[in-house]
């Protein structure tokens, strides 16, 4: 699929089929939701720019790297929540925005319902996280707010996508890469995932 990421580590595929298991406990899904975040970050920005920085070592002059723009996390709010703190492990200096987007249990559809995001967001470089790209409607909802916002280059993480999720993410927004840490098989007919991880939001948080 072009423009999408499958990281099969095999670390990050042991932690999410634990994660998977029905007798993980939210404690422990809470865990392994941050600790699968963090190791997909050194993937996820692997073609970041560096820019130059000159320091002084405790024996001499050298000129280092570091990365050239500042980072802005979106999580979609509320699952989105649950990977922020693993990639923010990895990218301390990150701002992190937020956007509430939830999905209407009858038709499915997205809706938008809050959005606080860095006034100069446009400048950096920014990932959208949402653990299931499942109808893609809630993805590609919060891609639109953050074109709208004149965010230039983002890109989109996941924990599990399917089929037809990417397909609708990237009818709309073709551009934007996705990673995710598994390609399931299908959505079942409320819109969850199969065979998925059941509501992340619910496990996360448990409710
Ligand atoms: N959202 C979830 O939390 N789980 C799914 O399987 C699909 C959407």
């Amino acid at each position: 699929m072009k423009n999408v990421h499958v990281i099969d580590h095999p670390v990050i595929q042991t932690k999410l089929t634990e994660l998977r298991d029905f007798a993980t406990d939210h404690r422990k899904f809470r865990a392994l939701l941050n600790e699968i975040a963090s190791l997909m970050v050194y993937e996820v920005t692997r073609d970041w720019p560096t820019r130059p920085r000159p320091i002084q070592t405790p024996l001499e002059r050298m000129t280092g790297e570091v990365l050239a723009n500042q980072v802005t996390l979106v999580p979609i709010l509320r699952a989105g929540l649950g990977m922020a703190d693993g990639v923010l492990r990895m990218l301390p200096d990150a701002r992190l925005g937020h956007l509430g987007v939830y999905r209407d249990e009858k038709t499915l559809e997205p809706v938008s319902y809050y959005q606080k995001l860095p006034p100069d967001i446009a400048a950096s470089e920014v990932l959208l996280i949402d653990p299931m790209l499942a109808t893609g409607g809630s993805g590609s909802a919060a891609v639109s707010c953050l074109k709208k916002a004149g965010v230039l280059h983002m890109k989109f993480i996941c924990l599990v996508a399917v089929p037809e999720g990417i397909q609708l993410f990237h009818s709309h927004h073709p551009e934007v890469p996705i990673y995710c840490a598994a390609i399931d098989r299908e959505l079942n007919e409320h819109g969850y995932i199969l065979p998925g991880i059941g509501d992340a939001g619910d496990r996360l948080f448990g409710t």
